[in-house]
């Protein structure tokens, strides 16, 4: 009997549909990255981790930190890093403090309260999604019973889901809060590299140098395929970390592919230009609509992301002229711009928003 393949129907050739700005995971690889796994594709290299490239990636993002000392993972995405060194850092019977938009608290389907094994969220209030010394105060003074989950650690995510910055003198406040506290501090860094590319302040004062003990850093967002990297900034606290990535399924076995595009994207600087060519195009996009009848910036533009305020009906035209963005935090919409966001495609995109308002 002869097996005949099954034949897999190719997509149909439409025209390029114009360039979306829905996520910045709407992009591609960046060529520094899909360069790198291309010159890592052959040959012969131990697996797991044991490799060439990726003790090399490590020790480059080590000495981006200026921390020789700190310990570097990759995993396969943003959700795993968070999940996986919340785990760590915080025993099954304690809490965790993180702002209610938090992507930990809203976008992670309970991944830190299942891999901590029963650790509990804590979101008290904010300002704008920001944490700050009095939320932690707060969440304390909550949490003051013997049978309350006493807060262990405390996640900030920079810059935040709704696109705004600490600065680095408000990581400073906020992890003394945590340290006169017993707590350590998280960093969610899913687009670390436009908070650099925007504070122009070095990676180290950004994390360490002002009290973050752990760092999720985003490199996904960044132009990679996949891969983040985890940092503990003082070794002892990665203390059973890689023996969580294996349990849940993140040590990859070919981490070459995770680890050579962050060396290439390190050594090259493309993390850093990516970064900044987002940021700038998402500066383009506000620029380009300012003025705009009925539509009204709901933050002020800080990084890569633009949400804007507008009526349902003008955001339902510009929907109807093809184009995907999300709806947040109840009737905000979000417009995400990556390292490849195009001239033209913001030009397109800020034309139809001046259309729709007519609509
Ligand atoms: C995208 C993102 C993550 C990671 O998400 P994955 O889809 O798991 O890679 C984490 N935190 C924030 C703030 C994000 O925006």
């Amino acid at each position: 009997m002869t097996l005949t393949p099954q034949v897999v129907p190719s997509p149909p050739a439409t025209p390029a549909p114009a360039q979306q700005f829905g996520s910045d995971n709407y992009a591609g690889i960046c060529p520094q990255a899909l360069e790198a796994m291309t010159r890592a594709a052959t040959g012969s290299t131990p697996a797991y981790g044991d490799d060439a490239w990726t003790r090399l990636a490590a020790r480059a993002v080590a000495a981006l930190f200026d921390a020789p000392q700190a310990r570097v993972f990759f995993v396969f995405n943003g959700t795993a890093a968070n999940a996986l060194v919340l785990a760590t850092l915080c025993p099954p019977y304690c809490s965790i403090i993180s702002s209610e938009i938090a992507h930990v608290n809203t976008s992670e389907r309970g991944a830190p309260e299942f891999f901590s094994g029963g650790a509990k969220l804590i979101t008290p209030p904010t300002e704008d999604g920001k944490v700050t010394p009095a939320s932690i105060a707060m969440a304390m003074r909550r949490t003051r019973s013997a049978a309350a989950s006493t807060p262990a650690v405390v996640s900030i995510t920079q810059p935040t889901e709704n696109g705004l910055l600490y600065t680095v003198d408000e990581i400073r406040a906020i992890a003394n809060a945590c340290h006169d506290n017993g707590l350590r501090l998280h960093m969610d860094g899913a687009r670390f590299a436009n908070a650099v590319a925007a504070l122009e302040c070095t990676p180290a004062a950004m994390t360490w140098q002002s009290g973050v003990d752990a760092l999720s850093f985003g490199g996904t967002k960044n132009g990679m395929a996949m891969g983040d990297a985890v940092v503990f900034f003082t070794p002892q606290l990665a203390q059973g970390f890689a023996e969580r990535t294996k349990q849940s399924g993140q040590t990859a076995s070919k981490m070459r592919f995770l680890s050579a595009p962050w060396l290439s994207m390190l050594q090259s600087g493309a993390w850093l230009d990516n970064a900044r060519h987002a940021n700038a195009s998402a500066m383009a996009f506000a620029q380009a609509i300012e003025g705009l009848e009925e539509v009204e910036l709901a933050w002020p533009v800080q990084s890569n992301a633009v949400f804007l305020l507008m009526p349902e009906r003008v955001a339902n035209a510009l929907r109807a002229r093809g184009w995907r963005f999300y709806t947040l935090f109840g009737s905000v919409y979000r417009f995400m711009f990556a390292w490849d966001a195009r001239a033209d495609s913001i030009a397109a995109l800020a034309t139809d928003l001046r259309h729709s308002t007519h609509d």
